[in-house]
């Protein structure tokens, strides 16, 4: 572990494991707040957790674009006090039990603390936009004071706690960033190409000035046909990339045959390593929080393709 901050970021993690779906647990007189996501839980686990039990629906390497909530998860849900989504669309097949919840608890979208303009647009008239906005740390840090005021709305008595919390919380991940930062700029900007297998990383992109190409869109619904491994192929050769990077939470399969398309065709092109695209990592890892994450995927990414 590289960073204090990560320690202290992990501290409340590790006290608080919570990827489990059980309702039956010692800290029941708690109130419970639900998160959808690892990702999204990780604002929960470090801003409410010293007085709510926050429960994540999906654990490490989950897809949350094609997750669909089980019946215990229903159950989670209908129970908790607080729920927290990314929203997007990212939750593209919890939509309809998100929208039921809003009548009878709080709910609270990340998302909505974001300003529209900040938000990437894939189409229109379709009302689609780009979910990933975790990879952009500025316009995640205003989705976490939303949840934060949300929180303080709901629980004024634990105001205070959660303002100190969230300004602790908001502060590593600035420090994160400035660390991020650095570590791109050692890397040349003609060598800034990053190659995933979804696309993830437009927000990454943008931040980190990096041109992104995802193989499959930025839902991993549809899947890549052969004219995208193809031309996929030919812009890793004429841009003679030497590594791509597969993801946690999307299979492997398909960003393999673009490698072997691109040997077939005498250009060697490696796998970078794995980054965390819509999932942390495992429980009591460093990429097992967001912090952990945003640094590792940037390191991995630098390391691949200096
Ligand atoms: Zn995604």
């Amino acid at each position: 572990m590289k960073y204090p901050y990560l320690i202290i970021a992990s501290l409340f993690v590790f006290s608080f494991g919570c990827n489990t779906n059980t309702t039956d647990s010692p800290e029941n007189e708690k109130p419970v707040v639900v998160a959808t996501t690892s990702i999204v839980a990780d604002i929960a686990k470090n801003i409410c957790s010293d007085f709510a039990d926050v429960k994540s629906l999906m654990g490490p390497g989950v897809d949350p674009h094609l997750y669909k909530a089980s019946h215990g998860d229903i159950e989670l849900l209908t129970n908790a006090d607080v729920v927290i989504y990314n929203g997007l669309h990212l939750e593209g097949k919890m939509s309809e039990i998100l929208e039921k919840l809003k009548s009878s608890k709080t709910v609270i979208a990340v998302s909505d603390g974001v300003n529209d303009a900040s938000i990437r647009t894939i189409n229109e008239e379709a009302d689609v936009h780009d979910p990933h906005i975790w990879f952009d740390v500025a316009i995640w840090s205003n989705g976490v004071r939303h949840v934060s005021e949300s929180l303080k709305k709901k629980y004024p008595s634990h105001k205070d706690q959660i303002e100190k919390n969230t300004k602790t919380y908001l502060h590593a991940i600035d420090s994160v960033n400035k660390e991020c930062i650095k570590l791109v700029e050692s890397l040349a900007i003609e060598k800034r190409i990053l190659i995933t297998s979804h696309d993830a990383f437009e927000y990454f992109g943008r931040s980190y000035d990096f041109k992104v190409r995802g193989l499959q869109g930025i839902s991993t619904l549809s899947e890549s046909g052969l004219k995208d491994v193809t031309d996929m192929v030919n812009f890793i050769i004429d841009n003679k990339i030497k590594a791509v990077f597969v993801e946690n939470s999307v299979p492997q399969k398909a960003l393999r045959s673009v490698i072997d398309g691109c040997k077939a065709k005498g250009h060697d092109v490696t796998v970078g390593g794995e980054l965390f695209s819509d999932a942390l990592g495992a429980d009591r890892t460093p990429e097992g929080t967001y912090l952990g994450m945003i640094y590792f995927n940037v390191e991995t990414v630098i390391n691949g393709l200096k």
